[in-house]
């Protein structure tokens, strides 16, 4: 079975890289470029993942995290921040906001796929 991976996230590079990453390791990538495509891409395609950028220019990744877990329809969905302010105090305030988890950009490229796999065996 292919694992579906929606990434949000409004830098271009990044976006590529990620995608370009997972699917070299064989995940059906979706890309999102804002808050409000990734809500509506996560509720028809219901991901097995979701990496979601915090900083992004409309609706945010906090804001529209928060919107998909009050949602009974896609409260299920694991949901990892992207960040590049990672500190230890901000790792509370992304779990206190309903994110599985975070990474912070810039990523390790040879850790992510590893990462990705951990996320997805893990029963949230
Ligand atoms: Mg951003």
């Amino acid at each position: 079975m292919t694992h579906k991976i929606l990434i949000v996230e409004d830098n271009e590079n990044n976006r590529n890289l990620f995608r370009d990453i997972l699917e070299f390791h064989g995940y059906a990538v979706t890309v999102a470029t804002d808050g409000h495509e990734g809500v509506a891409k996560a509720s028809e395609l219901m991901p097995d993942l979701i990496l979601m950028d915090i900083q992004m220019p409309g609706m945010d990744g906090m804001t529209a995290t928060q919107m998909l877990k009050k949602d009974p329809a896609t409260n299920g969905l694991k949901i990892i921040a992207l960040t590049s302010f990672a500190m230890q105090a901000d790792r509370e305030k992304f779990l206190a906001a309903g994110f599985d988890d975070y990474l912070s950009k810039p990523i390790n490229t040879r850790e992510l796929p590893q990462l990705i796999q951990q996320w997805l065996e893990a029963k949230v």
